[in-house]
């Protein structure tokens, strides 16, 4: 429709005429600010001129020669053309042929919404405009009319315009209601997620409440989902902490090798002198590791299992053993007894250790550690 009517838009016919310059005057113009068109504000350049904008919106608001009336609540009357109407929305077409005729007009009712949210579809049906002011009061309403009259471009930009700032705390639950009814899933999952994220805020409003009455249903879906979604978060959280464990622990077998292969501030490597001036250790567990070893090396509780702190270091010893490459070159003392040791343990024991392992290598990439088995598992 838009395209007949272009006045500024340039041609070229046959492809030899130069494009001409852009006419002076406002036939093609900046637009009025404020106003949107196709989901953009109309700023800049546009192929569609004010003018033309300005003689669909004229018709309209003259209403000449209208042939249908069109009424709403509270005795309101909007004066309208059959021909712009039945092409604008298939649906009105199918409702103004089975219209009455009242002497020259057709006449049609669209009641349950403001007289004025009415007045702003009809009008996008001739200009495709609307006042950011109206969008913003009618949003709802605009969703309903444009969804039961099939006007996907309107629908389209009431979803866009609630996208991007219109979804409030306050009418979330109502428009999660309306995007079911009105087949917007796009719009129904980003309410729907709006509500778990502000979950206790939405619960005390207004739309709630209502929604508790009307749809008890939808109420216990949307709880269901909720607990859903902080059994997730915990799973999340648990994740990461056992991350963090595993990832300690493995910084712990490397500094265990660095400790027993090179030395470390306190400890001389085993088969080195000690280095009284080293350079400065680069990892983090190799303190809390130095006073282990130190305490395992001369600890006065000697019966097994009695001391927590050797039996860390007993465990610490094994699962180095488990990942160690090499045992005649990483210097952990009991290395290759735990080797020996592991081919006679049960069955139960060996899986265990084996899923502790598969752990440790999955937390970190062990492209640099030269001293563990890669890729066994
Ligand atoms: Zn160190
Ligand atoms: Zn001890
Ligand atoms: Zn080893």
């Amino acid at each position: 429709m838009m395209e007949n009517v272009q006045v500024g838009s340039p041609q070229v016919a046959n492809g030899v005429v130069p494009v001409p310059p852009p006419l002076p005057g406002p036939t093609t113009s900046y637009n009025q600010k404020g106003l949107l068109m196709n989901g953009s504000p109309l700023r800049g350049y546009s192929c569609v001129s004010t003018a033309t904008k300005d003689l669909w919106e004229n018709l309209f608001d003259s209403g000449y020669k209208a042939d249908v009336i069109i009424n709403t609540d509270y005795d309101g009357i909007i004066y309208a053309h059959a021909n712009i109407l039945g092409i604008a929305s298939p649906t009105m077409r199918g409702i103004l042929k089975q219209s009455k005729c009242r002497g020259r007009r057709r006449s049609l009712s669209i009641r349950g919404v403001p007289p004025n949210a009415v007045k702003v579809f009809i009008r996008f049906l001739y200009s495709s405009c609307f006042e950011k002011v109206d969008m913003e009061d009618y949003v709802l309403h605009l969703l309903v009319l444009s969804h039961v009259f099939a006007v996907p471009r309107l629908k389209r930009e009431c979803e866009c315009q609630l996208e991007q700032g219109l979804l409030t705390i306050e009418n979330v639950v109502d428009i999660f209601q309306l995007a079911l009814l009105c087949d917007a899933p796009r719009l129904g999952l980003i309410c729907h997620r709006m509500i778990l994220r502000n979950f206790k805020a939405v619960s005390e409003t207004e739309g709630w409440k209502i929604m508790k009455q009307s749809h008890p249903m939808l109420e216990k879906e949307l709880l269901e989902s909720m607990i859903d979604e902080e059994n997730r978060q915990k799973e999340r959280v648990r994740k990461l902490k056992d991350r963090k464990i595993y990832l300690q622990l493995y910084e712990a077998m490397e500094a265990l090798v660095h400790i027993c292969r090179d030395g470390c501030r306190t400890i001389g490597p085993y088969d080195k002198d000690f280095n009284e001036d080293q350079a400065p250790c680069n990892y983090a567990a190799c303190k809390g590791l130095e006073l282990l070893v130190r305490h395992f090396a001369g600890c006065k509780l000697r019966v097994p299992g009695k001391c927590i702190h050797c039996k860390r270091m007993w465990q610490l010893l094994e699962l180095h053993s488990r990942l160690c490459a090499d045992s005649s070159a990483c210097g952990v003392p009991l290395c290759s007894n735990f080797k020996d040791r592991m081919k006679k343990q049960g069955k139960k024991d060996e899986i265990k250790w084996k899923i502790l392992v598969e752990k440790l290598l999955r937390t970190k990439t062990i492209g640099g550690a030269p001293f563990f088995v890669k890729g066994t598992f």
